[in-house]
């Protein structure tokens, strides 16, 4: 490589534009196919296991005894399976970069509310 060259190319980084971004000094850019952290709506979910049994990372853990759905950030990586899979609709992908985990091992925990007692047939009271 002759001295020119080198000079050449240091000249023209020295004023061109970074290839890579500040991020996250600067703000990223996000489209409509980002895939983000994973969002779970619990008021909603069925307590199924779809999303545990069929995540390739084994980061759902779902325990029907305790009504618990829990995930580990750690593990996910954002491949959209349980979000296909749930038949209850209420896994989600931010279109987000997800932000920096503070609590290791990044998990979150939540305890699924009970469905409200079923009426018996016949209990109905009409009012007079
Ligand atoms: S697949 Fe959906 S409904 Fe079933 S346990 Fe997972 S989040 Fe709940
Ligand atoms: S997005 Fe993929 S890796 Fe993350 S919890 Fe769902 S199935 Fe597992």
């Amino acid at each position: 490589m002759s001295v020119m060259t080198i000079f050449k190319t240091i000249t023209r980084n020295l004023f061109s534009r970074p290839p890579t971004s500040r991020y996250p000094a600067e703000p990223a850019k996000y489209y409509d196919l980002t895939r983000g952290r994973l969002v779970f709506e619990p008021a909603e979910c069925r307590l199924c296991r779809i999303c545990m049994l069929r995540c390739p990372t084994q980061a759902i853990t779902v325990d029907r005894e305790a009504r618990t759905w829990e995930i580990d950030h750690f593990r996910c990586i954002t491949c959209g399976n349980c979000v296909d899979l749930c038949p209850a609709n209420v896994l989600h992908l931010e279109t987000a970069y997800r932000s920096p985990e503070t609590d290791r091992p990044g998990k979150e925990h939540h305890v699924i509310p009970a469905p409200p007692p079923k009426a018996e047939a016949g209990c109905e009271t009409a009012e007079a």
